[in-house]
């Protein structure tokens, strides 16, 4: 490309940062102002300009539109600045782009397949420009976050998780292709909004949903080979634990609400019983909410108490759930359990209330995963403070409006004595002359890293175990100085390299299993991570010189 097209190509772009050198070849001396720019100048004035922005929204739309117009920037950024960014390109920003998705929509970052496709998927994935893509993540839009069925402007989500790959964990952004399942939405909101760019009917269900969902993974295959990772994201439970069930095992795929949670929280949960010091099988736990987060965490939970020596019926017998119904026991009146609530159901008279719950089941750790929002009120965060020294509470439901209770609660609630982590970010803050650092427990910690050892090794299977491995992984990377502050996770900032250490443990695991397809088997698989890993350093512009030989003849 020359000219004008270096300048709009935002793989090839990098604006101000173009050598006069540069300029000449490419021949855009005097389509920019004359000066040059450092990349950490470009980093400084785009953080400048973005802080004097009036609300979060008109940030992610900055960041979206930079993106666009200049990658390497974008990710610089993000990395840079990685705790400031990911709010805003991640929860809790994303979950409001999404529901004004129709209205900021400006240039497409992936593909929208709609139920109109139907038939002609695979000529749709041709569409893409990129051949070699290596991790799709997928949505059809109907529990983004804790915000419901937001039909297609769900892409927001498939394309800030993608984002975090290459910021989190320098998975190359043209491996990446964020889409959306568009099969209609039952939000009368979006039904009735004249702006709204998706398919404007009541969602396509049954048999004509699975096989849309089938021949999708399908095409994905033919376009884009069989080692292409499929990562599910928000898609609804009735969905969710079905689709993973039809496809885990011949397919590259995962689903991150149900397993990537998992593992996030029970590295939290490993974590944080450094800070009680109670042995993980001395402790209760209960879940409110019993969905694909809840019911992910409880599995994963069950085999990691099943590693301290438990049977699984005695693992199952320290968990204990709460739906929208109450406590899930056995013989509930009025409702069936499904089979992953039944693997959980005790034997106990129904309960309806959180706070009479918590005082019959006298947990240790309260997790909520809900989506409802403050569930935990200040009688039920007191009761967890007096039946435990050291009570733990996690309030894992996004986006932060839906968080089952805020940072400074918990902490009032039980005189500074929980631990505690959230899925959205809370700021740190001082209380009793203490500063508490709420750490966040979130799946970010995970996906980029299971995702990058993937993409690398071309590991065909994700078997559950690799989700265990990443949580003890994860959990291990906790420091002394951590948890002295509260915190059961490392530090945002450190998250790059987490991810990498992730990456590193999952792919000697997949070696070992035979799942990994990259040949030869590299002799140091972190120093092979590392030379494949995205940089944010641009690349040099001019073309190699060569001497003039000397043509005498
Ligand atoms: P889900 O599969 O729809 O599950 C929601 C669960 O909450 C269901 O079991 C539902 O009960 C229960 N529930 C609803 N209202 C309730 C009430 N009033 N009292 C008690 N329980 C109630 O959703 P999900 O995928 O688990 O996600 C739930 C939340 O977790 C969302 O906010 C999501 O953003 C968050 N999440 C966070 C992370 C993270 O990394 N931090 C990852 C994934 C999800 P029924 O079964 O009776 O319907
Ligand atoms: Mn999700």
């Amino acid at each position: 490309a020359n000219g004008i097209d270096v300048l709009l190509s935002r793989r090839a772009n990098k604006g101000q940062a173009f050598s006069m050198e540069e300029r000449d070849a490419y021949r855009v001396r005097g389509l920019l102002p004359a000066t040059f720019s450092s990349p950490h100048l470009q980093v400084e004035r785009f953080m400048e300009n973005l802080r004097r922005m009036p609300d979060d929204l008109s940030r992610y739309m900055a960041l979206a539109s930079l993106q666009d117009i200049n990658e390497k920037l974008f990710y610089r950024i993000a990395l840079e600045h990685t705790q400031e960014i990911m709010p805003l390109v991640y929860t809790p920003t994303v979950g409001l782009a999404c529901q004004k998705y129709s209205l900021i929509f400006a240039k497409p970052k992936g593909l929208f397949i709609s139920i109109f496709d139907k038939g002609s998927i695979y000529d749709v994935l041709c569409n893409w420009p990129v051949n070699d893509v290596r991790a799709i993540v997928v949505t059809d839009g109907e529990r983004i976050l804790g915000l419901g069925d937001l039909g297609c402007n769900g892409m927001g989500i498939s394309v800030g998780k993608l984002s975090l790959y290459t910021a989190l964990a320098g998975v190359r952004p043209e491996y990446c292709l964020p889409i959306t399942l568009d099969v209609g939405t039952n939000s009368e909101v979006y039904l009735n909004d004249r702006y709204y760019l998706g398919v404007r009917q009541k969602r396509v269900q049954g048999n004509e949903y699975d096989e849309f969902v089938d021949e999708f993974m399908q095409a994905v295959v033919k376009r884009f080979g069989k080692q292409c990772l499929i990562q599910f994201e928000d898609f609804a439970n009735h969905n969710a634990f079905r689709l993973l069930a039809k496809y885990r095992d011949t397919y590259c795929t995962f689903n991150d609400d149900i397993q990537g949670t998992a593992s996030v929280a029970v590295a939290g949960i490993l974590g944080a019983i450094k800070i009680t010091g109670k042995k993980l099988v001395d402790n209760r736990f209960l879940f409110y909410g019993a969905g694909e987060a809840s019911i992910g965490i409880a599995e994963l939970l069950s085999l990691a108490l099943t590693r301290e020596g438990l049977s699984q019926e005695e693992a199952r017998k320290k968990i204990f759930l709460v739906d929208s119904k109450g406590l899930i026991v056995k013989n509930r009146p009025g409702s069936k359990l499904n089979r992953e609530k039944k693997q959980f159901a005790h034997e106990h008279e129904p309960v309806t209330k959180l706070i009479d719950v918590v005082h019959t089941v006298k947990p240790s750790f309260l997790i909520g995963a809900a989506g409802q929002g403050a569930a935990f009120t200040s009688d039920v965060l007191e009761a967890m403070g007096s039946i435990n020294k050291r009570p733990v509470i996690f309030a894992l439901s996004n986006p932060t409006s839906k968080a089952e209770c805020t940072a400074r609660e918990a902490y009032e609630a039980t005189d500074g004595q929980c631990v505690f982590a959230s899925g959205s970010p809370f700021p740190r803050f001082e209380y009793n002359d203490k500063i508490f650092i709420p750490g966040q427990g979130n799946n970010s910690y995970i996906f980029p890293g299971v995702g990058l050892a993937i993409v690398t090794f071309g590991i065909r299977h994700i078997p559950d175990e690799l989700f265990y491995l990443a949580a003890k992984t994860l959990s291990e990377q906790v420091t002394e100085a951590d948890l002295s502050v509260g915190l059961v996770y490392p530090p945002i900032e450190k998250i790059r390299q987490v991810s990498r250490k992730i990456a590193v443990k999952i792919s000697e695991y997949a070696y070992d299993k035979n799942l990994a397809t990259v040949w030869p088997k590299p002799d140091n698989l972190d120093k092979f991570l590392f030379e494949k890993q995205y940089s944010v350093e641009y690349d040099d512009g001019l073309p190699p010189r060569w001497e003039k030989p000397n043509y005498s003849t």
